[in-house]
């Protein structure tokens, strides 16, 4: 048999899981310095939390969840996305009962099955940053910044922010209820996933993207809101203006899980030439409730991980172009080998990045290798002296054996070469 990663899955290998460290390091920088803390949850929860907390009728939890049975007969489905399982923990560790605004984030794949795709996966990775405890419309505002801030860092200056309020339990029932009225007069003319939707989840018909043209007559759901939802999403614009942050609204924009309510939004970057979502998030005030905790307001959004890294790199490649750093080892001579292996560690005990050579390969190959793996130097033991090279430079220098000390010392990063 010919072993391969299953479909939709896939292995990051250096540079890009290097890039990737690069990406996370400064989401995380960021998410702190907006007060946010991280936490781990697991990979895969009871199937019943994703059911109640995301809805039976979404197209995740009816088409795409990996969901099975383990050896007690429980079922259980690896997450497919962050903010159910951060609900699950927070009233199970009864965070609910404290008053305050309690700020998290989160890094890990999730799975969902979808028809691969470029930039598509099966296992993909979300970066999600969630805020429960206040309903204030400052919290989605302090949320949207934190992604025009992450973008921005990554030098993305083309991108988008799409709002939308799809309003509270109430008016939006209201608004369906007139919807759906409308859209039963033409709903034959819909695709087939509208025609289902039509009656399960009617919202959801507003942001096909094949019927998008037929969409254009239907009342939208923003001038629908009852009082206080309009004024919250009012008060969501007047902060945007505060922060001197450009948005745009969508009223197609309804996102595809049911625990939104009240404000939602989405950043999209051209990538490819394609307008490409690269993260979404919104309010979500009867989620903690719907899971039996004590009510509580929250706001958040995932980030689509891999895309990020995309359009990242296609938007600047040499972000993953690092500074030549350490020093490789090695001797062309016999029985220098100990020597080469001891110098070796105590470098690397000295902090430094160090490498010498297993393999018995020419000193010509081992330069190359020393090279392309973008060490600075290259240090070679010969029985009567040393010879230390910048590879960044071509400078070379010869040091006496009793200079060993000088040049560890140099290249430890506390000497000059001289
Ligand atoms: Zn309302
Ligand atoms: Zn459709």
């Amino acid at each position: 048999m010919e072993y391969r990663a299953p479909r939709g899955t896939r292995d990051i290998l250096p540079p890009e899981s290097e890039g990737w460290d690069i990406i996370l390091s400064k989401l995380t920088v960021r998410a702190e310095e907006y007060g946010y803390k991280k936490v781990i949850f697991p990979t895969f929860e009871h199937t019943e939390l994703f059911k109640r907390g995301i809805g039976e009728d979404t197209d995740i939890v009816q088409k795409e969840m990996y969901t099975f049975q383990d050896r007690k007969g429980r079922w259980l489905t690896l997450r497919p996305e962050g903010t159910a399982s951060l609900a699950r923990l927070f009233v199970e560790k009864g965070i609910d009962k404290f008053n305050g605004v309690s700020k998290y984030y989160y890094f890990g794949s999730m799975f969902r099955y979808e028809r691969p795709q470029s930039g598509r996966y099966r296992e993909f990775y979300h970066f999600g940053v969630e805020a429960l405890g206040s309903d204030s419309p400052y919290l989605d505002v302090e949320l949207i910044s934190l992604c025009k801030d992450t973008v921005e860092s990554f030098a993305i200056k083309d991108y988008l922010i799409y709002i939308n309020s799809i309003g509270c339990s109430e008016c939006r029932s209201q608004y369906i209820l007139k919807l759906g009225g409308l859209l039963k007069q033409v709903i034959a003319y819909y695709c087939e996933d509208c025609r289902r939707r039509v009656t399960t989840n009617t919202l959801r018909v507003l942001d096909c993207k094949i019927d998008k043209h037929r969409n254009a007559e239907l009342p939208i759901l923003s001038d629908n809101l009852c009082p206080s939802c309009s004024q919250h999403y009012d008060e969501v614009k007047k902060g945007l203006q505060t922060l001197n942050i450009n948005w745009q609204e969508n009223p197609n924009l309804v996102r595809g899980l049911d625990y939104y309510n009240r404000t939602v939004f989405e950043l999209v970057t051209p990538y490819l030439g394609e307008s490409t979502s690269i993260l979404g998030g919104g309010r979500y005030d009867q989620l903690i409730s719907c899971l039996g905790g004590k009510e509580t307001p929250g706001v958040g959004f995932a980030l689509g991980f891999d895309r990020l890294y995309q359009v990242v790199y296609s938007n600047n490649p040499d972000f993953l172009n690092s500074p030549r750093k350490g020093v490789y080892i090695s001797s062309p001579e016999t029985g220098l080998w100990d020597k080469v292996f001891r110098i070796t560690f105590d470098l690397r005990n000295r902090g430094l990045k160090a490498e010498c050579n297993y393999q018995n390969r020419s000193l010509k190959s081992q330069v190359k290798t020393a090279d392309k793996d973008n060490y600075e130097f290259f240090l070679t033991i010969f029985q009567k002296d040393m010879v230390l090279k910048n590879l960044t430079t071509g400078e070379e220098k010869v040091y006496e054996n009793e200079e060993e000390e000088k040049v560890l010392v140099l290249l430890s990063g506390k000497g000059d070469m001289s």
